[in-house]
């Protein structure tokens, strides 16, 4: 009797899985007019569906309370931060893929294969035209030169954007040397820590300070904007560090969820993502630098021209990311 009910719930399995259509289920953090353009484009050239939710935060939390019963196969988000917590949470899972390790160079995705990188966005300095000469600063070091106090406007340490930038300054100085870094930045701050990037670029276009720390998309989103295009314009941007290590990037990027439900087909929607097309499109969307090498940059990054990029593998980073939130409550970066 048994073997009959087995081969019963076999069948009716069997044709479910044909009768339902291909389909890819992902969490997203990222906005749907990022992405969606994207999984159209896999949809028309595979026929797989992909059904997003979208979420400004709570979905590794709705992961963890879903487990196993989760309909999730990939998780989107941005910042290593975002990714490692991710991980950490133990709601994601290791993919081992020849596609993916040809396409996204190794400082930017796990060695685990818990997560890739599909965009990179330089975390840059950026300097009044009016107060601060060409060539005055060039490295993330010299923030800290009592030469620029009362001149630097940033947006909290705690911010996963300063905490990576942090996170790295101790990867290649140490603690000890990053400590007094980040003291000496916060020496100059002009004001209490506050506000957005771009809320920074703002301060230094009404003259309250003259340099400050954004990430480079925010230049692009500035100038299309009616109001913030005059933000953009009183400013010039700085690639740090281009004669030695390279300038601090972070990314945006996917991660495979530990109980994927559809995960053959969430492999070839990241496998996707990660070849020309997609590349290209994904960049372009959000004026991003790809992570492929030898993709089209969008037109705007392409003026600004080619830099040295920091190599160190961002998990590598990441692993001082403690460390940096501890860094900076030490040194009170966030007090007024
Ligand atoms: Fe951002």
């Amino acid at each position: 009797m048994m073997k009959y009910v087995v081969a019963g719930v076999l069948a009716a399995w069997l044709l479910g899985s044909n009768l339902a259509a291909a389909e890819v289920n992902v969490y997203s953090y990222r906005q749907p007019f990022l992405i969606n353009p994207l999984f159209d484009a896999f949809t028309k050239e595979t026929g797989i569906q992909v059904n997003t939710v979208y979420a400004q935060q709570g979905l590794v939390e709705r992961l963890k309370s879903e487990g196993a019963n989760s309909p999730a196969d990939l998780i989107f988000t941005v910042d290593i931060g975002r990714l490692t917590d991710a991980v950490k949470a133990e709601v994601t899972q290791a993919v081992n893929n020849a596609t993916l390790n040809a396409n996204i160079p190794s400082p930017y995705r796990a060695a685990n294969g818990h997560w890739y990188g599909l965009t990179t966005r330089a975390r840059i300095i950026v300097a009044s035209k009016e107060r601060v000469q060409p060539g005055e600063i060039s490295t993330y070091e010299e923030l800290a030169d009592p030469k620029w106090k009362g001149r630097i406007c940033t947006r909290s340490g705690k911010h996963p954007y300063m905490v990576a930038l942090t996170a790295s300054m101790i990867a290649h100085h140490g603690e000890a040397k990053a400590k007094e870094w980040l003291s000496g930045l916060k020496a100059n701050l002009a004001r209490k820590p506050q506000g957005n990037d771009r809320a920074q670029a703002k301060a230094i276009k009404e003259g309250q300070c003259d340099i400050a720390l954004m990430n480079h998309y925010y230049m692009a989103q500035m100038m299309r904007d009616q109001e913030q295009s005059a933000w953009a314009e009183a400013i010039y941007l700085i690639f740090p560090n281009q004669n030695g290590r390279g300038t601090h990037l972070n990314v945006s990027g996917m991660a495979l969820t530990k109980g994927a439900p559809n995960k053959a087909d969430a492999i070839k929607l990241m496998e996707f993502l990660s070849g020309d097309l997609a590349q290209r499109m994904y960049a372009e969307d959000n004026t991003e630098y790809p992570v492929k090498t030898g993709v089209p940059w969008p037109d705007l990054l392409a003026s600004w021209g080619r830099f040295k990029a920091d190599t160190l593998a961002l998990d590598q980073v990441a692993q001082y990311r403690a460390e940096a939130v501890k860094l900076t409550d030490e040194v009170g970066y966030d007090a007024p």
